[in-house]
């Protein structure tokens, strides 16, 4: 890749705005952003979850496991425990297993290079070059949506499949040893002012050089409104005050958590299928009422059947829990609320 050697006025101008407007974020406390493994977790953190969201589970997950080694030590149930409500359990599966190999294999020292960080698991190319730009200082960059909207929207590129291009203007634009400031600047940037659903060109810092600004183009911004919508069925199996929880394994999402049995649908059956499609062949009951959620870019509808058994049953990868026994295990938000729903011992 190509990095220029002059500091283009573009770049000067971003930095510039950045150093008076930079959102003020734990992560960017000077002794956190010069700790590597700090910048890891908030990136993995931040990744499809709000940056205000973020701030308390960053501070206490930094608070019980302040060095790699400590994290590498944990019970993976408590980091999951810890994990609650973030979202994509995979993220942390991944953070406690790398935690492990860089304490065993790179004597607890995240990797400076991206072929070896590439290798561990959850690091993609994003991560890798968001280590290498921000802890590190490299001249390097991790492209994420909002970085990807700015740029495509600054030189008239297609977002959704120009990532070379992308790449290549982005590369023109890096400051030599600044590229820790300008990576965040340019997310910044994207979230505050270049966002997606509205624009704010008038104080952008970087209008003067941009096509969108300069040739008055118009966002479509109704087209941009997500309408994706999933429909979930929960089959709640009850022995006396206790119900069944099962552990979720090789899942992508989710991973290691527990949950009623259930089923994710992208199309919407009949009450009647989806009863013939329930895990187990018991007497189920459907119980009225559904919720609706909201889980990152889609829309989720949630129906309940319900099914009394006469004595324990037994299947693999679940429990049986009472009700003051929930608050104990890992499980996602959106099962929480369910729970609290069904509200079901
Ligand atoms: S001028 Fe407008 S469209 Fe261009 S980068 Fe700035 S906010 Fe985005």
């Amino acid at each position: 890749m190509i990095v220029s050697k002059k500091m283009s006025n573009l770049t000067h101008n971003l930095l510039n705005w950045y150093s008076k407007n930079k959102r003020q974020f734990p992560w960017r406390v000077k002794k956190n952003i010069e700790n590597p493994y700090y910048v890891w977790v908030s990136e993995v953190m931040l990744q499809q979850t709000n940056a205000n969201t973020v701030i308390n589970y960053y501070k206490k997950f930094i608070k019980n496991w302040p060095t790699i080694y400590s994290l590498s030590k944990a019970k993976l149930d408590s980091v999951l425990f810890q994990w609650q409500g973030l979202g994509y359990y995979n993220r942390a599966v991944n953070l406690h297993k790398t935690a492990k190999i860089i304490s065993k294999k790179f004597n607890g020292k995240i990797p400076k290079n991206y072929e070896t960080l590439i290798q561990l698991p959850g690091i993609g190319e994003y991560t890798a070059n968001a280590i290498l730009a921000i802890a590190y200082n490299k001249n390097t960059i991790g492209v994420d949506v909002n970085i990807n909207r700015v740029i495509s929207r600054l030189y008239n590129l297609n977002s959704d499949n120009n990532k070379s291009e992308i790449s290549k203007k982005i590369y023109t634009l890096l400051p030599i040893n600044k590229c820790s400031n300008f990576m965040q600047a340019l997310m910044d940037l994207g979230s505050e002012i270049c966002r997606k659903k509205s624009v704010n060109c008038l104080i952008c810092p970087i209008k003067k050089y941009c096509h969108f600004y300069n040739e008055k183009k118009e966002i479509n911004f109704d087209a941009l409104k997500d309408k994706k919508r999933k429909f979930l069925f929960v089959y709640l199996i009850k022995y006396k005050n206790q119900i069944i929880l099962k552990k979720r394994k090789k899942t992508k999402f989710l991973h290691g958590l527990m949950e009623i049995p259930n089923n994710l649908l992208n199309n919407k059956p009949s009450l009647k299928v989806a009863k013939q499609n329930a895990p187990l062949n018991l007497d189920w009951k459907t119980l009225p009422g559904k919720l609706n959620s909201k889980i990152s870019n889609f829309e989720l509808e949630i129906r309940f059947f319900q099914a009394q058994v006469e004595k324990k049953i037994t299947l693999k990868n679940t429990v049986w829990v009472k009700k003051n026994e929930i608050q104990k295990i890992p499980i996602s938000s959106l099962m929480r609320n369910i729970l609290y729903y069904l509200n079901p011992t």
